[in-house]
């Protein structure tokens, strides 16, 4: 192809071999330490405060490193992480229902379509049951059975119980917990708290990551912060796409900024479109909201069997209805993952039998579940989604069905990593959603708290140790090393021609348009002309973009429209990033799916002899060049994925 160059092929040098079950502990025993004096001597930054950045900081701290943390919202409690949902995955197996840490790995493995590493999946398995005990132990309030074990329920891709839950708030209950932990060390001194500042330049010095460039968001002061190692768990970049579930700050910008600075971006066309969402209202919209897919354990999905169909739902003789999931996939019935759902939801609006005004959505109906189980039951369970729900579309949950359509949610690709989180930038290790690491081509749902927590309590503070021990020593780095005079002059350059433009664009205007040619060519379907087409779109919007974009006000303080134009900046070039990885990847898988590759029924196929491989692209200012990672299958051999 035309638009990249081909380099060398990478591989994952830090996984250990041997059988997989022994893989993580060997790894642990042998990563070097440092001694507990010589911990405070060492100085850590960790860009996020959400489940990954939380967790990470408050145990790195409380090994004894020194941290600095850093988000852009006015306390690290409001990161993304708050808004989760439905729950989080772990194989404790109290349900006694044949869940093991090997199914967990064998589901997530095939959840993600085979396109990530075993190793790193088995790792998550293991580690998802300390995830419970350690959150239990901090206090979280997860729903309880009546004899007073943890309460679980079933999410997407799983036959098994396994996700615990506090009612719709997982999220939020959890980062509570982690916040906890973060502020306790911020009161011992040991973590230096800085939210309203927003990295956007990591400082690479003699090939090793040394510290950040950051603006404080309500002075406007622009500072360079030195440390030995950096982490950036700085979340997804679903809103690329404008529309999503994601908060409206979520950005791309610590990731991209670092990915121009040398650490290899992998798989970046890898986007989960979320089958519940509250369908798109109009034009006015600036974010989509979830209806968390914990809805499908008791919602049941369907649309009328007659195309063009408009009377009310409760109209619908049951005989002329369409649970098409349960119709289509016996086994997985409503509970198929997530973009099996989402595939189908577009198919019956595509052939004209959607409901609602836009003819693009489809019902999630829980008159059965209420008839079953009492409407006490179902408020008990999802009482807060349902007021959400009411709040929003002025429709009564618990009368009529809900009505939902698919929505961008999360994004698998991210920077890549190696078995020790590490990026291919010596001493900047990524984690969370910002990484591409254990979901492949499909996230499972409640799997992203789990590898969020995973990374930040466990799986972090244990390798990067390793490299500050092998690192041998730190030379002494501060503002006057010209690598970070020049990291510190690039960001101010770039805010001076943002302001400087002064066109007749906001720069909102740029991002809905930029998000409407990437939900068109590179969404729930893609084409080669597709996404030729919007590889020319996007490079002549962002032509217009550095031409006209108007940024009111100053440098000098808080200014939003500074910081969106800095974000939108970056989407422009990390979305035909996303079209030339969709491009290159002649194959469907997961939420990636091609149109001139699919089965004769209309599911995703792979090509595992051309394919079976994660994609590290390397940034050159130019072409960017494809490094390819072969994915190897000992213990789950990819087959045609079936939830039939
Ligand atoms: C509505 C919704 C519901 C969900 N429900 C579930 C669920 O039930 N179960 C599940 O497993 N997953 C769920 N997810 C996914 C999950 O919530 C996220 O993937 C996860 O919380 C991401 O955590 P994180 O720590 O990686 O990033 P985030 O929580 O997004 O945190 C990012 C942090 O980075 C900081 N940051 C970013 N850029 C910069 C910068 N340049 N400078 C300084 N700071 C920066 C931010 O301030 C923030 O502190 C849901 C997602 C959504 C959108």
């Amino acid at each position: 192809m035309d638009l990249y160059t081909e380099g060398d092929p990478i591989a994952d040098t830090k996984a250990p071999d041997g059988p997989i079950e022994t893989r993580w502990e060997r790894r642990r025993f042998e990563a070097k330490l440092v001694n507990p004096a010589n911990r405070r001597k060492l100085t850590v930054i960790v860009v996020g405060t959400g489940l990954a950045g939380g967790s990470a900081a408050a145990t790195l701290a409380e090994q004894g490193y020194h941290v600095k943390s850093y988000c852009y919202q006015d306390s690290p409690r409001r990161a993304h992480s708050i808004a989760a949902q439905g729950g989080i995955n772990a194989a404790k197996n109290y349900r006694n229902d044949g869940d093991s840490v090997h199914r967990l790995f064998y589901d997530t493995v095939k959840g993600g379509d085979f396109r990530s590493r075993e190793s790193n999946v088995h790792r998550l398995a293991e580690v998802s049951v300390n995830i419970i005990d350690q959150c239990v132990a901090q206090g979280v309030p997860f729903a309880r059975e009546y004899g007073g074990l943890l309460d679980t329920r079933s999410f997407g891709g799983a036959q098994v119980q396994r996700t615990f839950y506090a009612r719709g708030q997982t999220g939020q209950q959890l980062l509570l917990g982690a916040y906890q932990a973060l502020e306790r060390q911020i009161g011992l001194g040991n973590v230096e708290m800085n939210a309203r500042h927003e990295m956007l330049e990591l400082v690479v010095v003699d090939g090793r990551a040394r510290g950040i460039v950051v603006r404080d968001l309500v002075t406007g002061e622009i500072t360079t912060e030195m440390a030995d190692a950096v982490v950036l768990a700085s979340g997804g970049y679903g809103n690329v796409f404008y529309l999503s579930t994601n908060a409206k700050g979520c950005n791309v910008t610590a990731s991209w900024r670092a990915h121009r600075k040398g650490a290899h971006f992998a798989n970046p066309c890898y986007t989960q479109i979320h089958p519940t969402c509250i369908p798109v209202s109009g034009d006015h919209q600036s974010k989509l909201t979830l209806m968390s897919e914990s809805l499908r354990n008791d919602g049941r999905v369907w649309v009328p069997k007659a195309k063009g169909d408009d009377r009310p739902a409760k109209d619908i003789p049951e005989d002329e209805r369409d649970y098409y999931l349960e119709r289509i996939y016996p086994s997985f019935g409503n509970l198929v993952p997530r973009d099996i759902a989402s595939r189908a939801a577009k198919n019956v609006c595509d052939e004209g039998r959607g409901v609602g005004p836009s003819g693009l959505g489809v019902y999630l109906d829980f008159a059965d579940a209420i008839n079953r189980l009492g409407r006490k039951a179902i408020e008990a369970k999802y009482g807060n989604l349902f007021e959400m729900y009411e709040r929003i579309t002025g429709e009564d949950p618990y009368e009529v069905p809900m009505r939902i359509y698919p929505a961008v949610h999360y994004t698998m690709g991210g920077l890549w990593v190696d078995y020790d989180l590490q990026s291919s930038i010596p001493g900047l290790f990524v984690i969370g959603e910002a990484n591409f690491s254990d979901h492949g081509a499909n996230r499972l749902g409640a799997s992203a708290l789990m590898q969020g927590l995973a990374d930040g309590y466990f799986v972090l503070p244990n390798t990067l140790p390793n490299y500050l021990a092998n690192a041998g020593s730190f030379e002494q780095v501060d503002a006057s090393h010209p690598e970070v005079v020049a990291a510190r002059a690039a960001v101010e350059e770039r805010i001076q021609k943002l302001l400087s433009i002064n066109g007749d664009r906001t720069v909102d205007s740029f991002h809905r348009e930029l998000g409407q040619i990437m939900w068109e060519h590179c969404g729930m379907e893609r084409s080669e002309a597709g996404l030729r087409k919007a590889i020319d779109e996007i490079r002549a919007l962002r032509e217009q973009f550095w031409q006209r974009v108007r940024v009111p006000g100053d440098g000098e303080g808080l200014n939003q429209s500074l910081e969106k134009a800095g974000r939108v900046a970056d989407f422009f070039e990390l979305a035909e990033l996303m079209c030339i990885d969709a491009l290159h990847r002649e194959e469907s898988c997961g939420g990636h799916f091609r149109a001139e590759h699919q089965t004769p029924d209309g599911e995703a196929q792979r090509d595992d002899d051309r394919f079976a491989y994660v994609a590290a692209w390397e940034y050159t200012g130019d072409q960017p060049v494809l490094h390819k990672e072969d994915l190897q299958f000992e213990y789950v051999h990819p087959t045609q994925r079936s939830y039939k």
